[in-house]
């Protein structure tokens, strides 16, 4: 079996991963680590969730003007997005920020919520996926790396089997 979500990690991990599969222990090491889901469910408590950090992190960056779960935001690459719209509102060009998640983050633990809206966050200043980007995304979670490669266990996990909260 390929595991797609992880085929760009080290071969060892790879392998450790598969072992876990393979003694269908996957879904107990996930819920082991990260044993609920958060009650983040509408986007306006998506809105206030994200502001929060952006507040804590990024108060001089652009504003945030909109964020949503959205149902057309779906593949590998882009479990959320980030919109960037420059508008001219009386002879001034206004910019203006959206970060869309994907729905299935809607019933996911808090941490991979977290790191999807740090990962959005970030392209405000990064647009690029350099290293300035990944130093951005550690200063406002030092475990980012970490959340990454689990919710990419996860998500493993639910092509495995549908579901695991
Ligand atoms: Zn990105």
């Amino acid at each position: 079996m390929e595991l797609k979500y992880i085929k760009h990690y080290h071969p060892d991990t790879q392998a450790q991963v598969q072992a876990l599969i393979k003694k269908d222990k996957l879904a107990e090491h996930i819920l082991g680590k990260y044993p609920k889901t958060h009650t983040i469910k509408t986007d306006k408590a998506l809105f206030t969730y994200i502001m929060n950090y952006k507040n804590e992190h990024m108060r001089k960056s652009d504003p945030l003007s909109k964020a949503l779960y959205d149902g057309k935001v779906q593949t590998l690459n882009a479990l959320g997005t980030h919109r960037f719209i420059s508008r001219v509102q009386g002879g001034k060009l206004k910019a203006k920020n959206e970060i869309r998640v994907a729905p299935i983050f809607r019933n996911m633990p808090e941490e991979f919520l977290r790191m999807i809206v740090i990962h959005e966050l970030a392209h405000f200043k990064e647009k690029e996926h350099n290293k300035a980007f990944y130093k951005l995304c550690e200063h406002m979670e030092p475990s980012y790396h970490q959340l990454e490669f689990d919710l990419r266990l996860y998500l493993t996990q639910m092509d495995i089997s549908t579901k695991l909260y």
